[in-house]
């Protein structure tokens, strides 16, 4: 199942749907028959508002058109959109529903911006019931005496769902960007008194700058490195905010630590990827929570496991936190790479697809380095992120925890300054493609490492012939090893010339290679 955006070319797949639709729950909205004229006005209808009054899209299953979901903006309430679909009968009861209901919702919250979504429906459509509670609506009003098309009189009951978060807390109206992206940005750590207070300082004169960050208990690879201060540190921090006006996020990892983060007017807290991988941990943080209203970014866990962030984000919303928000920070990754932790974008993107969660991305520990810095949180915008986490100190060469990655606040400044923020409503075609062109970065940057790895083997190989007086070029092998690829190509879907092309060139470098090495 996937949802397309309608086309003009989809006017007579269209007409089909609308006449064969079973009607009994739907509006009467829908004409009945359903002519040529009512598709030329609805899919004109749609290109004018899709981005700005709703999203509309074609239910699409083995490549036909099954039928037609949208979110549309309510007019009295521009933060509310309103979802409705229809499907064809034969297409029921398979999950069809739940999964565009959660797409759309999803499309819904990132291209119109809503705060929530509501859904109208007839108190005996149980089917429809089931489909929006499983997607986290709930009936929030009941409408008695409510008179159908049939002319009968019945109960319509109004299902809400709410953008999980804060989406108010993220989208600050920053007057100089069309769509603003919100900046933390503060130490690895707090440190002392007077480190934490110069750099709030410092980054408070940048309006971007909309949070103060700071490390207070560090959990750091070996025991014997700093492992922050602990509940001095949270002193610090509060006088931080008490100065500057900057609300303070910290990282909990227990719950005593979220006791005294909440002691001490933490604003917002973060639970750090090494946390998130154990859920043991993360439910006693969410048990600590219940009941609390504060806001809780959820960064992903070191290993590429999209399931156990999305765990994590179920454990604290069923502890009844309601304003969450990711942090993607990078994996750890088995080969080389520039990057301290991988940042594989497919996976946060993927994980806003699936939660209505608005993203930050932490560029200092994807990065792991000042230089790659820019250049990272450029990509992150290209590719809608919702804000930057990164790491300042005062004098980053003094700094106690991640030194190589932090910068001033007056290099920050600079960032910034070099960054485009695009405007999140207008450049669909912009982020498609940018979220394309970074997964083919990413696949060539593997092929390049492989090579590499390939070459170093392969003159492996040349010191070891050399040592047995073994000829480099040894065609019988090569010629079935090719046969091979080309055979194993073909099941991919490649076409033999270019799996000849690609491993004879790779071939040809390896035995000069090894020719070197053997005249050396
Ligand atoms: C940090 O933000 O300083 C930190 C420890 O991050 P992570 O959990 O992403 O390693
Ligand atoms: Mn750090």
């Amino acid at each position: 199942m996937l949802l397309k955006r309608w086309t003009l070319f989809d006017k007579a797949e269209l007409i089909v749907l609308c006449n064969a639709v079973d009607r009994t729950y739907l509006s009467d909205r829908l004409p009945y028959p359903y002519t040529d004229a009512d598709a030329d006005w609805w899919l004109g209808m749609v290109e004018l508002n899709e981005g700005k009054m709703g999203v509309f899209r074609a239910i699409v299953v083995d490549g036909k058109i099954i039928g037609s979901i949208s979110v549309e903006r309510s007019l009295e309430d521009p933060n509310e959109g309103e979802v409705g679909y229809m499907l064809l009968k034969e297409h029921w009861s398979k999950g069809i529903a739940t999964e565009m209901v959660s797409q759309i919702c999803g499309i819904a919250f990132r291209e119109l911006l809503l705060d929530r979504i509501v859904a109208k429906v007839y108190e005996s459509n149980v089917a429809s019931i089931k489909v929006l509670e499983k997607n986290g609506f709930v009936c929030v009003q009941t409408l008695n005496n409510v008179t159908t098309k049939e002319g009968y009189t019945t109960i319509l009951q109004v299902y809400s769902t709410q953008s999980l978060v804060g989406a108010q807390d993220i989208k600050q109206v920053d007057s100089s960007h069309a769509f603003t992206h919100t900046i933390i940005a503060g130490p690895c750590s707090v440190e002392s008194e007077a480190q934490i207070l110069a750099t709030a300082q410092a980054l408070a004169e940048i309006p971007e700058v909309k949070m103060l960050r700071g490390g207070i208990w560090k959990p750091r690879t070996r025991p014997a490195a700093f492992e922050g201060r602990g509940e001095e540190g949270l002193v610090w921090l509060r006088e931080a905010k008490q100065t500057t006006g900057l609300p303070i996020i910290t990282e909990v990892a227990t719950p005593e630590h979220v006791e005294l983060a909440l002691k001490y007017d933490i604003d917002a807290l973060w639970v750090g990827a090494r946390t998130v991988v154990n859920p043991f941990s993360v439910q006693q943080l969410a048990d600590t929570l219940k009941g609390i209203d504060i806001p809780v970014f959820i960064k992903n866990p070191v290993s590429p496991d999209l399931q156990l962030w999305i765990g994590a984000f179920e454990r604290f919303q069923k502890a009844g936190v309601t304003r969450l928000v990711a942090i993607h920070r990078g994996f750890s990754y088995y080969k080389e790479s520039p990057y301290r932790n991988f940042p594989m974008w497919e996976i946060p993107i993927e994980l806003t697809q699936k939660l209505n969660v608005p993203i930050v991305t932490d560029v200092s520990h994807i990065c792991g380095n000042r230089e790659l810095l820019q250049a990272t949180a450029q990509k992150a915008l290209d590719l809608a992120t919702d804000g930057l986490m990164i790491e300042c100190h005062i004098n980053p060469a003094e700094a106690l925890t991640d030194a190589k990655q932090q910068i001033t606040p007056d290099e920050l400044k600079t960032l910034l300054a070099g960054l485009t923020f695009r405007s999140k409503s207008s450049s669909h075609v912009e982020r498609d493609l940018a979220n394309l062109r970074s997964e083919i970065d990413d696949i060539d940057n593997e092929l390049l490492q492989l090579l590499a790895r390939r070459m170093e083997v392969s003159a492996q190989i040349g010191e070891y012939k050399k040592r047995n007086n073994v000829t480099v070029v040894q065609m019988d092998r090569w010629k079935k090893i090719l046969a091979e690829h080309v055979a194993t190509g073909a099941d991919l879907g490649l076409s033999p010339q270019l799996i000849d092309e690609v491993f004879e060139a790779i071939h040809q470098a390896s035995i000069e290679r090894q020719s070197s090495i053997m005249e050396d």
